[in-house]
Parts: structure tokens; C-alpha cells; sequence
């Protein structure tokens, strides 16, 4: 019993670590525990760090730790890729030694032996495929082609030029500070590749997320099978009913086969649970990214309207309260119309209703089947922008 506890502790701490990480800035948690933990994982506990290093330290303590942060965040550095191929093959090492005995089972065919190695050679290989693809450096060679493939919207890309590769800047292009490249229709660094993810390899790595994700599920639903294969060989229902005298229906039976397999096959379990939540999290993401590149927008845009919007709605609301200020103050020269019941006046629109509403007016969005193909098949592959910086080069 105490182990099922313990299980249960066990996901639940993971489970609220993993949200409170994840979704711990959303307004909805505000001023709530979860983001009070939000702000421990992701700030205060290195800032604790940081002070106590100091205190038995001193500078010297600080500074060799403030050197690592800036080898680990602000470099190009592989730390993250060995830590995804440690968690994938250790993740499938485990499933080797506790669960390879029991294929073929039941319900498990001999092929998923090979057909699991395959899957997750499959991923490694989009993992590299990703980290060590062009994203799509801006070089002066071909910048003129970015120049005429991606033109300004005048919105939130106007003409410029990068301080650091002295050659123009594409829209949708941004200057990786890590990386020290221009790359265009950039997305994101992501240090998980070790890798800007932009024009180019943008379908990798909507190839990599779906392919992990894919990955988890067969895991978790091949586990589940292994363990159902158990309880129908091992005959665990007809011992229940038979010999301890359980009532042979879902309800008495579930509890007492859950507690069975808990107690006998608690490392699947583990890995069962381990693997749905990962699962999840790769869903969630894949969908945001899937969403971005369907309404041809990429990370780093998201940020550029978020602010460019905020800016227009409060433009407009400073504009209308001028309007109201100037309206009411015009009423109070002349006096001729008769004074508003108080009633009225609480009726009376407030003038911040009237502000003109500001949308989003992407350009480069141009309808589901023409974004989808311009992941798919990006501008710098094709052979028109070939050819061009072809014979720009010649
Ligand atoms: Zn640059
Ligand atoms: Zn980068």
C-alpha cells in the first residue's frame, strides 16, 4: 500500500512541477501557488544560488558560476543535445531491461522488438537532421533574393540593416545572438538543437516534435499492452474471483488488479506514466508550432505583434480619452443644453468603448495550403532562388 502512495505522490509532484514550469505566467494562475513555484524554478532558486555561492565564495564564487551561465545560455554549446539523447536512450534502455523479456506477449508481437529500435533511430535522425541543418543563413550572397522572397510589411518589419553582418535585414529574418548569424523567417534558438530554427529547417523540427510525440504514445500504449498480456497469462482475474471469491465485474476487479500490477510491475508503470506525460507536453507544443506555421507566423513575430498590438490599443485609448476630454470640456462652454439625469450619465457609453478596435494584418499569411507548402518546401530550395544567387555568385 505504502508503495501506491508513494506513486501517487510521486506523479502528482511531477505533474504540478511540470505545470507550475510550463504555464506558470498565464494570467489565470496569477497570485496563486503555482506561480509562486513558476517563479522559484525558473528565477529564485538560481538567485538563492547565486547568494549563497557569494556568501561562502565571494566574488571569485560568483563570477565562476556567472562564466558557466554565459558558456551554458549565451554560447553555442551541445550540454542540451547530450541531455536528450541520455533521456531517449535511457528512457529505451529501461524499456529493454524491464519490459523486452515479456515480447512476445499476449498481445505483442515479436516485430515490436525491431520496430521500437527503428522508431527511435528514426528520431535520432531527425534530432541531427535539425541541429545540423542551415536554418537559413543570411549571407551576403544571397540576401538580395531574402530581400525580394520577403518584403516589408512596413508593420513590425521595416528597412534596416544588422549592426553586426553589415548587410541588410530581411523581413522575418533576426540576428541570433548566439549563434552570431542572421537567419531568415527565424523562429527560435533552440538549445535542445543546439540550432536557430528558421526558414529552412523549420520542417525538421515539425518533423522531430510529431515524431516524439508519435514515439511516446506507441511507448506507453506498447507498456499498456505488455501489462494487460500479464494479467491475461497469468490468469489474474480467474485467481481474484476464484480463489479470493471477488465479484467477476469492472468495479470490484479494477482496484485489486491495479494494486497487483503496481506492486509487480511498478518500473512499467514508471516509464507508462513517464512517457503519457511527456506525450502531452509534445502534443501541446506541436500544436502551438503547427498553428504558428499554418498561419505562417513564427515565435519570435507571436512577441513582435503581441507588442506591436498592445502599443496600437493604447495609442487609441489615449486618442479617445483626448476626443472625450475635449467634447466634455467644449459641453461645459455652453451652457445652454439642459444638465444629463444622473441616470444618463451612468448609462452613457464610456468614450474607451469607441476605440477602434486593432487587428492583426499579417501579409505573409496567405492561406493554409500555401503556408503549409512553404514550410514544406522553403523559398531558398527552390530553384528559382537557386538560380538567382546562382548567377549573382558567377
Ligand atoms: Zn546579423
Ligand atoms: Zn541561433
Amino acid at each position: 500500500m505504502a508503495v501506491q502512495w508513494l506513486l501517487v505522490c510521486h506523479g502528482l509532484v511531477t505533474l504540478l512541477v511540470l505545470i507550475s514550469f510550463l504555464c506558470g505566467q498565464w494570467p489565470i494562475f496569477q497570485g496563486t501557488p503555482i506561480q509562486r513555484i513558476h517563479y522559484f524554478i525558473t528565477y529564485g532558486a538560481y538567485d538563492y544560488f547565486l547568494r549563497f555561492i557569494g556568501f561562502v565564495f565571494g566574488t571569485k564564487g560568483t563570477n565562476a558560476i556567472l562564466s558557466i551561465e554565459q558558456f551554458c545560455c549565451d554560447r553555442p554549446n551541445p550540454i542540451l543535445q547530450v541531455i536528450y539523447l541520455a533521456i531517449l536512450w535511457g528512457t529505451y534502455y529501461f524499456i529493454i531491461k524491464s519490459s523486452f523479456s515479456y515480447i512476445p506477449g499476449y498481445y505483442l508481437g515479436a516485430v515490436h522488438r525491431y520496430t521500437s529500435l527503428l522508431a527511435v533511430g528514426v528520431g535520432v535522425l531527425l534530432f541531427l537532421l535539425t541541429s545540423f541543418s542551415d536554418p537559413g543563413t543570411v549571407t551576403a550572397e544571397n540576401v538580395s533574393q531574402y530581400l525580394s522572397a520577403y518584403p516589408y510589411d512596413n508593420i513590425i518589419y521595416s528597412e534596416k540593416e544588422c549592426s553586426t553582418c553589415k548587410i541588410p535585414k530581411p523581413a522575418r529574418s533576426k540576428h541570433c545572438s548566439i549563434c552570431n548569424r542572421c537567419v531568415a523567417r527565424f523562429d527560435h534558438h533552440c538549445g535542445w538543437m543546439n540550432n536557430c530554427i528558421g526558414e529552412r529547417n523549420t520542417r525538421h523540427f515539425m518533423a522531430f516534435l510529431l515524431w516524439h510525440f508519435l514515439i511516446c504514445i506507441y511507448g506507453s500504449v506498447a507498456l499498456g499492452f505488455i501489462l494487460a498480456g500479464q494479467v491475461k497469462e497469468l490468469k489474474v482475474v480467474h485467481i481474484l474471483t476464484v480463489y479470493y471469491g471477488i465479484e467477476r465485474n469492472f468495479r470490484s476487479l479494477a482496484p485489486h488488479v491495479v494494486q497487483w500490477l503496481l506492486g509487480a510491475y511498478n518500473t512499467q508503470i514508471l516509464l507508462m506514466v513517464f512517457l503519457a506525460i511527456v506525450s502531452l507536453l509534445l502534443a501541446g507544443f506541436f500544436g502551438y508550432h503547427a498553428n504558428l506555421c499554418l498561419t505562417n507566423t513564427t515565435t519570435n513575430e507571436t512577441f513582435k505583434w503581441q507588442e506591436y498590438l498592445s502599443w496600437q490599443k493604447k495609442l487609441n485609448e489615449a486618442k479617445a480619452s483626448t476626443e472625450a476630454l475635449k467634447a466634455s470640456i467644449s459641453e461645459m462652454g455652453s451652457e445652454t443644453k439642459p444638465a444629463e439625469s444622473k441616470w444618463k450619465l451612468l448609462c452613457r457609453r464610456s468614450p474607451l468603448e469607441d476605440v477602434e478596435v486593432v487587428v492583426k494584418n499579417n501579409m505573409y499569411d496567405r492561406g493554409f495550403f500555401h503556408n503549409l507548402c512553404e514550410i514544406i518546401f522553403p523559398l531558398s530550395t527552390r530553384s528559382s532562388f537557386v538560380s538567382q544567387t546562382k548567377l549573382k555568385n558567377s
